[in-house]
């Protein structure tokens, strides 16, 4: 008798439980729609940032030479420079090492210029360090 009711008990927490986990499920799908709605916000948020973009070029001609001078563009510029002096400093004929382009005529006024591979020139970093202290010119 009391192993039958028992028995009886079992099955209808059982059914209890599974309706909980119907309910969970539910709960669920809610939640997700929720995160759903989220990310459309998000996106919608990104817009309005994306409208803000302006505001990075503001940063001023510093913020344009850096993009620049982090650009696929410069980087090709360079490596040619580098190529066509064979990776020897002009200066002090120190072959490899720490190389940088160096721009015979200013980056910042000779905009045409930026790319020119004829307006570059290979140097260690102590030389074109020092190409800029004589020259006074920053970049
Ligand atoms: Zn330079
Ligand atoms: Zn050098």
């Amino acid at each position: 008798m009391l192993k039958n009711e028992n028995y009886r008990m079992k099955k209808s927490l059982a059914l209890k439980d599974r309706n909980k986990s119907k309910l969970h499920k539910k709960k669920l799908s809610i939640a997700k729609t929720g995160s759903i709605a989220s990310i459309k916000t998000r996106k919608k948020m990104s817009i309005v940032h994306s409208g803000d973009k302006s505001h990075f070029w503001k940063g001023g001609i510093t913020k344009i030479n850096y993009l620049i001078r982090n650009s696929v563009e410069y980087d090709i510029w360079r490596t040619s420079v580098f190529e066509r002096d064979n990776y020897i400093c002009q200066e002090c004929k120190q072959v490899g090492g720490n190389l940088e382009a160096h721009h015979i005529k200013l980056f910042s006024k000779y905009i045409k210029l930026r790319f020119d591979i004829n307006n570059g020139i290979t140097l260690c970093k102590k030389c074109h360090k020092l190409k800029h202290i004589i020259n006074k010119v920053k970049t």
